[in-house]
């Protein structure tokens, strides 16, 4: 039995390898086929009966569009906890609404376990037991445009969903849209779900290509188009908020109104669009109102109106503080995302953003955009309203260095500050505030065309700060560095406020040593550099450009300039120490002069832009001092050609001095007379090795003629004997005489020529085995020699 079980291991190892990708297809066939039972083997729902009748786990799938006849729910539409999978197959729940007057309404009861009946489940002590589950539902719509579904509470927690989801549930939701009308007393409003309780697995809620659509209409907190009050980790992709979201109140959104419940409520949006107005109190944002953990942004795009009558507004985030013990590093960033909405507070305290308004902690934004208009309040930012990180008695946070970094962004929105006191506005960010505990900004390769404005009263008697990229660095221990940016937007203060093109105003006092005033140099060093940056645009200051600074204004504060340039007559002076900016002329700029000595973060098409910009094509000069661009077509005409090696030339280019590689160009094989041929580039005489011909014989009875296939090198010449009589060109001698035997033999100088027809052979010796001969005796050889061995294992098995 052992021998046959070898035996048979050893063909099916042979066999897989040939078969295994046969098997794979077979084995994707299977999975298909699985789902396809699946989806057969849901339970179909098509009345509004059975709907209501939902209970438990289980697999459900509508099977047509359920009209609920205009029935009115006062809390579930399911009021029995349900769990199962459903699948709303493409249909539709139409017709039927919710007035609930207790909290947690919804069509389902994610909250508590029920029998089959909704009766509560309990514990021994009599407590309902939280119904912590993990909820799917897809390819469904509740509602039609033309008829969105009506949901109202006067309580809490209200959503089309649910209105509460218990702690420890995880909430999957793909291709679900929802048209509905909600309003509510109380607070904890979404179009999705009222409020989420933490997923303490950790596990992700998701959000997949679902849509609200309609209206959300609070009178309390924490409202949005999706979730109003989130403590559970989501993701949420693809999605749309097209809803109109408003309340009397705080924390309003397009998609969650409030995060909250420490390190369990992180939430992720990528390709997301909100294009719903958002409206409310404070806190107000197109994606989050408040958040309390982290949030990460990419590609996603706010389009909706925000409009806010408080504070902490923003396109994207109205207001960000964690309020956990265990986060460090960046807590919410964008990359890729921009804001198209108009952000606005009638307050005059209010601090408003672009893409956010406050943040508490860490922020980096990369490949973001702003080009909303930006109207109000007394901290406005064109990406970030207030960098403002706390000095908490959080341990953790007394070592933590707090960042706000912009890479490669851009504000084409205009920013209009109008407040009562100081404010400040800044085309990137906003201000900083300051408050004991360390902080870096970085600002790179970002450039700010939207204009800047104050339009406080005209008698306001306190300064407004006014900055290009920051409006206000206003700590005393932190490092403040922009580099690498242009500013070709118009600043307009009014006759008091400071008015500079890149940084408005910094306090930063520092010893003469260079050190901060109260920590050691070494672990806080007090740093504002402004690098490589350019203004263009007009500053004015009460309509004059009087007192106004190209980089940054010298109140209180000490900084550096390196390598910054202005337009000249756009400031009347550049400040900080005055010595690392100067004024320079439009010619100066359009010449890319300017563009070259800003660095390689900069590009001007040289004879077609007349202004450098960041990215694009970078200016160099050549060694004769001439302009170019590092993106260009070479120039190699009259360029002397020079052997680079067997395989190619080389010309200089008379731009950039680059020594071009081109590939030789080959004239036809000529013959060198020797038997052998070769071939010479016609650019750069390069002349290959010389190879032997490759001959074939014409008998011509008395002599043959010999031709090369490659140079066509023709000669004619007598026969060559070989001991049988026979010649290359396959003449037979006829007579032999030892004379002609002699004057035959081939001359010193020729070769011997094979005895063979063109091909691959395999040479041993003087033999010449073609290699298809050579291939059939090898795979006979291995076939023979496995053959053997698999007998020779048997063979000592069996004496085993
Ligand atoms: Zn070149
Ligand atoms: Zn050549
Ligand atoms: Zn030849
Ligand atoms: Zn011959």
């Amino acid at each position: 039995m052992k021998k046959r079980r070898l035996v048979c291991a050893v063909v099916w190892l042979l066999l897989s390898a040939l078969l295994l990708p046969a098997l794979y297809v077979g084995t994707l066939a299977d999975e298909a086929a699985a789902d396809a039972t699946d989806a057969t083997d849901a339970k179909v729902i098509r009345t509004a009966a059975e709907f209501e009748a939902l209970h438990g786990d289980g697999s459900y799938r509508l099977g047509n569009d359920i009209d609920f006849g205009g029935k009115v729910y006062d809390r579930y539409v399911v009021p029995a906890s349900f769990w199962g999978t459903l699948d709303g197959g493409g249909y539709a729940l139409l017709n039927f609404s919710v007035r609930a007057t207790e909290e947690g309404a919804g069509i389902f009861n994610m909250e508590y376990e029920t029998e089959a009946d909704g009766t509560a489940k309990t514990d021994e002590e009599g407590n309902p037991i939280a119904a912590a589950h993990i909820y799917t539902v897809s390819n469904l719509t509740v509602g039609s445009e033309a008829h969105p579904i009506s949901v109202s509470s006067t309580s809490n927690r209200l959503g089309v969903f649910a209105g509460y989801v218990a702690d420890g549930s995880v909430l999957r939701f793909t291709s679900v849209t929802v048209y509905a009308e909600i309003t509510a007393e109380g607070q904890q409003v979404g179009g999705f779900l009222g409020r989420t309780m933490p997923n303490r697995l950790l596990e992700q809620s998701l959000f997949s290509d679902c849509a609200f659509y309609g209206t959300v209409t609070g009178k309390g907190a924490n409202v949005s188009g999706f979730v109003g009050y989130s403590a559970n980790p989501i993701r949420f992709e693809k999605c749309l908020n097209a809803g109109d979201i408003t309340s009397d109140t705080t924390n309003v959104a397009g998609y969650v109104g409030v995060t909250y419940g420490a390190k369990y409520c992180a939430l992720e949006f990528v390709d997301c669009r909100n294009t719903g107005r958002i409206s409310g109190l404070n806190c107000i944002g197109g994606f989050i109102g408040k958040g309390q953990y982290t949030a990460r942004f990419s590609r996603s795009v706010n389009e909706g109106e925000i409009a806010a009558s408080g504070t902490h507004v923003g396109g994207f985030v109205g207001y960000e503080k964690n309020t956990t013990d265990y986060l460090s590093g960046v807590t919410v960033s964008f990359d890729g995302c921009t804001n198209r909405g108009a952000v606005s507070s009638t307050s005059a305290g209010a601090t408003i953003g672009g893409l956010m308004g406050s943040a508490y902690d860490s922020v980096r934004a990369v490949d973001s955009v702003n080009e909303g208009k930006v109207t109000g309040g007394t901290f406005v930012g064109g990406i970030l309203g207030c960098f403002n990180p706390q000095q908490t008695s959080d341990s953790y946070k007394q070592n933590e260095v707090f960042t706000f970094t912009a890479t490669k962004c851009r504000n084409t929105g205009e920013l209009v500050i109008n407040c009562t006191g100081s404010g400040s506005c800044g085309g990137i960010l906003g201000a900083t505030s300051w408050s004991g505990i360390r902080s870096v900004a970085v600002v790179d390769m970002c450039t700010v065309s939207g204009a800047l404005r104050d339009e406080s009263a005209e008698e306001k008697t306190t300064a407004s700060r006014m900055g290009g990229i920051v409006g206000r660095f206003d700590k005393e221990v932190g490092e403040l560095t922009i580099k690498n940016s242009i500013v070709s937007a118009t600043i307009a203060g009014t006759a008091v406020d400071t008015v500079s093109g890149i940084l408005g105003y910094t306090n930063a006092t520092v010893n003469s040593d260079g050190s901060d005033t109260e920590l050691p140099e070494e672990t806080n060093p007090v740093v504002r550099r402004i690098e490589n940056c350019l203004l263009l645009g007009q500053l004015t200051r009460g309509g004059s450009t009087e007192k106004t600074a190209a980089m940054a204004t010298n109140y209180a504060g000490d900084g550096t300039l390196v390598n910054c340039f202005y337009l000249a007559g756009t400031a009347e002076k550049a400040e900080f120490g005055e010595s690392g900016a100067r004024a320079v002329t439009a010619e100066e700029l359009s010449g890319g002069e300017i563009a070259l000595l800003l660095g390689s973060a900069f590009g001007q098409k040289l004879g077609e832009e007349t202004l450098p910009s960041v990215g694009g094509n970078p200016v160099l000069r050549n060694a004769a001092g001439t302009l170019y661009n590092q993106i260009h077509t070479h120039d190699l005409a009259d360029s002397p050609f020079e052997r680079f090696n067997s395989g190619s030339h080389t010309r200089e280019c008379k731009i950039c001095g680059e020594k071009v590689r081109e590939a030789h160009r080959y004239g036809e094989m000529q013959d060198a007379g020797d038997g052998t041929h070769f071939r010479v580039c016609g650019d750069c005489g390069f002349e290959t090795s010389h190879q032997a011909h490759t001959e074939s014989y014409t008998d011509n009875g008395e002599t043959h003629t010999a031709v090369c296939s490659v140079c066509k090198a023709t000669r004619t010449e007598a026969h060559r004997w070989d001991e049988n009589g026979v010649c290359v060109c396959g003449a037979k001698k006829a007579a032999v005489s030892e004379e002609e035997e002699t004057t035959g033999t081939p001359s010193g100088e020729q070769e011997t020529k094979p005895s063979h027809a063109p091909g691959i052979y395999l040479v041993i010796g003087d033999c010449y085995i073609p290699l298809a001969v050579v291939i059939v005796v090898s795979v006979v050889l291995l076939a023979a020699v496995v053959f053997l061995a698999v007998w020779l294992i048997i063979k000592r098995r069996k004496r085993i």
